[in-house]
């Protein structure tokens, strides 16, 4: 094994790194948690979640991962047999769909090239067809991390609006909430799905779901074998300031520090920086000659880029070389983009010497795997960071 000095890079989008003032806060003893000095961050942090997700509805939080938050999601709101529509944004709508299929949903899949977002029209051309409103919920991926592109929530409700379609509005945002806008209640979103490991700058283990009355009205209705999950029962304790199973209580200390520090740095900071990076991280993309995985500037993300190696190239192998030699990991292309496609996380706790870190140790390695590529990604990306673009650089700084 490689030995190597300073700070490990992780750079994938997700886990991401956990700044020191969440670790501190999370390096607590144990506590009772069904004592009154508990119900005091209990309550703390089902607010900060609330305004992280901003709703004044219930935000639930399960000691588990993003995908028990999924399956959360699916066994309140929906029954066996039930109609929904999803669309093939990328892995992660892939492996949403799974979990659906397991719970005997009647799934219409909108195919997608994971390119783009979500195909918008063909969504609410669906819905229009659905006169006899059977469709029970559309289920739709904001932040796509297997690709870096987003769907736009705001746009998905549009549609189901314009058609005057019920259907329920869920919405994995566990890539996006805390590194982009997110709006639950303005959006009319029924039921948000969320994980503390990606923007929210936590170890994995927490999972969310925010919920409206109208999702609360069809859990209440739906007879569906749920137990762990259950929205009604969570909640019902969730109002003393507890959880009716022992919670993750070392990592909601950690959660009201990471809200405390994105609030200290006002959320709209928060996602001008991350949109920022994005920008800096696609001009070197761009400079390198290479292509991001997402084809539409509508729906690019500011919490990860996705790039594309050239033909005959494995991105895993260039993944390898970059860890061997810079102790930088960088995200892999999952299911059907493996091997072909290399992410770079931009997402959490991140600044702009960090990216260009990340940067140059990408642009070091393209060039030791004999990637074919130009220099001077890192270059156009600093430009971007100091609010210059390459044209209006001294004649012979560009020469
Ligand atoms: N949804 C999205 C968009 C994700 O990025 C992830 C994880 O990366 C998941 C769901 C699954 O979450 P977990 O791996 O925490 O179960």
């Amino acid at each position: 094994m490689t030995l190597h000095t300073g700070r490990h890079f992780l750079q994938i989008p997700g886990p991401t790194n956990i700044p020191d003032r969440v670790l501190r806060a999370m390096d607590m003893p144990g506590m009772d948690h069904r004592s009154a000095e508990f119900a005091e961050l209990g309550f703390a942090v089902m607010a900060a979640s609330q305004r992280m997700f901003r709703t004044r509805q219930p935000v639930l939080i399960y000691p588990s991962s993003g995908t028990g938050a999924w399956e959360a999601a699916i066994v309140n709101a929906l029954s066996p047999g039930d109609k929904v529509l999803m669309a093939e944004t990328g892995q992660f709508a892939v492996l949403w769909l799974g979990i659906a299929e397991k719970f005997r949903l009647d799934v219409d899949f909108v195919p997608g090239d994971w390119r783009r977002g979500a195909d918008i029209g063909e969504i609410e051309a669906r819905l229009a067809a659905d006169r006899e409103h059977k469709i029970k919920a559309v289920m739709a991926v904001h932040n796509e991390t297997s690709t870096g592109c987003v769907t736009h929530p705001l746009e998905v409700r549009k549609a189901l609006d314009r058609t005057g379609h019920p259907a329920l509005l869920m919405v994995d945002t566990i890539s996006g909430v805390g590194s982009q806008e997110y709006e639950h209640d303005a959006w009319g979103i029924d039921v948000s799905v969320g994980g503390s490991q990606k923007a929210l700058m936590l170890p994995p283990g927490l999972g969310f779901n925010a919920v409206s009355e109208k999702a609360l009205a069809a859990a209440k209705a739906n007879p569906s074998m749920r137990s762990y999950w259950d929205w009604h029962e969570v909640i019902a304790f969730n109002k003393v300031g507890t959880w009716p199973y022992t919670p993750a209580v070392n990592l909601l200390y950690g959660l009201k520090e990471a809200i405390a520090m994105l609030e200290e740095e006002g959320l709209d900071n928060v996602f001008a920086r991350h949109r920022r990076h994005g920008a800096a991280t696609r001009a070197a993309v761009k400079a390198w000659g290479l292509e991001t995985q997402c084809q539409d500037p509508h729906a690019y993300s500011p919490a990860l880029t996705g790039v594309r190696v050239p033909e005959g190239h494995d991105a895993d192998h260039f993944r390898k070389v970059v860890l061997d030699h810079f102790d930088m990991s960088l995200g892999t292309g999952l299911n059907k983009v493996k091997g072909k496609v290399f992410r770079i996380g931009h997402i959490g706790h991140f600044n702009d010497l960090m990216l260009m870190g990340t940067l140059s140790g990408i642009e070091m390695g393209l060039d030791l795997a004999n990637v074919p590529h130009r220099s001077g990604g890192v270059l156009a990306a600093m430009d971007v960071l100091k609010g210059r673009d390459v044209a209006s650089r001294p004649k012979a700084a560009v020469a």
